[in-house]
């Protein structure tokens, strides 16, 4: 059985998020080049050549695609998830207070223990469906 491992990305960093862009369509020039999509706390979550441009946020895991040059990520990411803290605080991440940093990655750590808390209740609940087969019809 694996078991999901904690901390392997630091996505709360922005070069950790910029360095998830390998094949991303749009040049520099683009509003929506890589240095600004990562800015606005998104990474690539492309898996082929079919999903290039599929992207997540880091914080809230909101994904959006079909991306165009002239879109806004802070806006675009504003437009779909007003919730996430990300958007709130609302600054790239050289502006950012420290304490404002501090309270960003305490988010994503705490969205990840849940995220693994949930696989393991998936596992959980897998072992128990098991047992109920194994000892079906007993009383
Ligand atoms: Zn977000």
């Amino acid at each position: 059985m694996k078991y999901p491992k904690m901390g392997t990305r630091q996505l709360y960093l922005l070069e950790e998020r910029i360095k998830t862009f390998k094949n991303w369509p749009f040049d520099e020039k683009s509003r929506c080049n890589i240095r600004n999509m990562a800015e606005a706390g998104f990474y690539s979550v492309a898996t082929s050549t079919e999903d290039v441009d599929a992207t997540k946020c880091f914080l809230c895991g909101k994904e959006l695609d079909g991306w165009e040059s002239f879109d806004d990520p802070w806006a675009e990411h504003r437009s779909h998830a007003a919730k996430c803290a990300f958007v709130q605080i609302g600054k790239n991440e050289d502006e950012l207070s420290f304490s404002e940093f501090l309270s960003i990655v305490k988010q994503y750590m705490i969205n990840e223990v849940n995220q693994i808390g949930g696989q393991q209740k998936e596992i959980i609940d897998e072992k128990l469906k098991a047992i109920k087969r194994k000892y079906r019809g007993r009383k």
